[in-house]
């Protein structure tokens, strides 16, 4: 007799159970991902994208797909993204780190980092198995078991139970397929799969209920995503370009671009230079930056033909580092110091005072979101700002620049979504311990100031193995412009 368990209450979801809307369409004829409702290079109209909020969803490189499919390989026995494949990832809130990942115009799983065991997760959903015929960490289940497993969330009962693959373990995630070997849902194990074989009574699967996804695999090259989305980016940078000529008509004051070597500042550059011309770049050099972005800033001015200023603020990061100890999320000191006074001074000297175009977009946190598109920051007077990218998502600008082919920074491609300074308390714990890895010299010097600073506070050694030095909790200074 087969049994199974209906839920009397709801399985509370992991993620919210809204979605967010406007922001990424699919072409299912060109497989590439879109900024509108209809495919410019096709002309077919295009599947919305469902995605987690806030949504802002950005290319995934190489180094991100193989860590993607390295992650779901050791957990499933194979990988989740095929090889000629866009895909887009979605980073969504979490404790630490999480992305969704899109392939195939869906969501088709999620990859997660756990500080403290040092890992990434994958969490597919029943979508990923368009992708992926899983070796390891399945069940199958009693066909008989499916309708109320998938149209009731019931968990997978042992009595239900025809395999359970053996290397499955308490807490790891599993998909839950039928008899035909097709999947049906994906859940948590409750059991090891030793123990799930001897029991007669009691579940073994926690499913997991999901927004629906449609994914359809088929390749493209993010040349073809250009071309699929010719028609909004031609708009937007149209409408950008008039913004900025409008700007600076109404402020007849010395212009520049603050570059910092990130993407969104790139794009911004482009857009000033067709609307104006070359004008200078102005670099707030923290001397906390990746050996990486100071190449950048010299590849971006040679290759633009504008010149170069910059505002250092490293000896004043370090003299206050002495009497404050680290910036926290909490206690971010550092922003004002090392950028936004050595700037102030800077501009005072050169100009009096400046309109600076900024790669600002209200995507990017709530706090920009709610900010105009021009504005002055109340720590840096003499700058007049403006955000012509503002209502840009990272989409639209990764599309602008392999449209422009742009010389972005490398770092992008080496697993790094978000460049700033490379300590950056603000980073996720996979982020810093990634960088750890990838640039040991600059994050020795580094570890060491954290140390000196841990010996003379008397701190726990877990104050910098555990990260905690990122947050102070104590009320600080507000950061107004990282
Ligand atoms: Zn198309």
């Amino acid at each position: 007799m087969l049994i199974f368990m209906k839920k009397t209450k709801k399985v509370p979801s992991m993620r919210p159970s809204f979605s967010r809307r406007d922001m990424v369409w699919w072409c299912d004829t060109c497989h590439t991902p879109l900024l509108a409702g209809t495919c410019s290079h096709c002309g077919k109209p295009a599947r919305e994208i469902r995605l987690t909020p806030p949504g802002d969803a950005r290319p995934a490189f190489s180094f991100d797909i193989a860590l993607v499919n390295q992650v779901f390989s050791d957990h499933f026995g194979n990988p989740l993204i095929p090889s000629g494949h866009l895909a887009l990832l979605n980073k969504v809130p979490d404790p630490d780190r999480m992305d969704e990942i899109i392939v195939g115009g869906g969501v088709a799983g999620s990859l997660k980092y756990i500080p403290a065991e040092h890992r990434w997760e994958p969490i597919p959903r029943p979508e990923a198995s368009v992708f992926l015929t899983p070796t390891r960490r399945y069940v199958v289940v009693d066909n008989g078991a499916v309708p109320s497993i998938q149209g009731e969330g019931a968990s997978v009962l042992a009595p239900g139970l025809i395999e359970i693959e053996r290397s499955v373990r308490k807490g790891d995630e599993v998909f839950v397929m039928d008899e035909g070997r097709h999947v049906v849902a994906v859940g948590r194990a409750k059991v090891d799969a030793g123990e799930a074989e001897s029991m007669d009574r009691g579940a073994i699967i926690r499913t997991r209920r999901n927004i629906p996804s449609t994914c359809v695999p088929g390749e493209a090259t993010w040349a073809d995503a250009v071309a699929a989305n010719a028609k909004p980016l031609e708009g937007r940078e149209s409408e950008a370009i008039s913004f900025i000529r409008d700007i600076v008509s109404k402020n007849p004051i010395p212009v520049n671009v603050s570059y910092s070597g990130g993407k969104d500042s790139l794009a911004t550059l482009i857009l000033v230079k067709k609307a104006l011309g070359a004008i200078p770049l102005l670099f707030a050099d923290t001397g906390l930056e990746f050996p990486e972005t100071y190449r950048n800033v010299e590849e971006v001015s040679q290759y633009y033909g504008m010149p170069v200023i910059r505002a250092g603020g490293e000896s004043a990061f370090w003299r206050r580092f002495e009497t404050m100890g680290p910036p926290a999320v909490d206690f971010r000191w550092c922003c004002r110091t090392a950028k936004l006074t050595p700037m102030e001074t800077l501009i005072r000297q050169q100009w009096g005072e400046c309109l600076s175009f900024i790669g600002q977009r209200k995507y990017e946190s709530f706090r920009r979101m709610m900010s105009g598109r021009v504005w002055r920051n109340p720590h840096l007077h003499s700058q007049l700002s403006a955000a012509p990218i503002h209502h840009w998502t990272a989409l639209y600008v990764w599309l602008y620049l392999f449209r422009e082919g742009a010389p972005y920074n490398t770092l992008y491609e080496q697993g790094l979504d978000r460049i700033g300074c490379f300590m950056c308390p603000s980073s996720d714990i996979a982020v810093l311990r990634h960088i750890a890895r990838t640039h040991p010299d600059i994050w020795q010097r580094w570890n060491e100031k954290l140390e000196e600073w841990q010996k003379q506070q008397g701190l726990s050694a877990a104050w910098i193995d555990e990260a905690r030095w990122r947050i102070r909790g104590v009320p600080g200074e507000e950061d107004s412009n990282c």
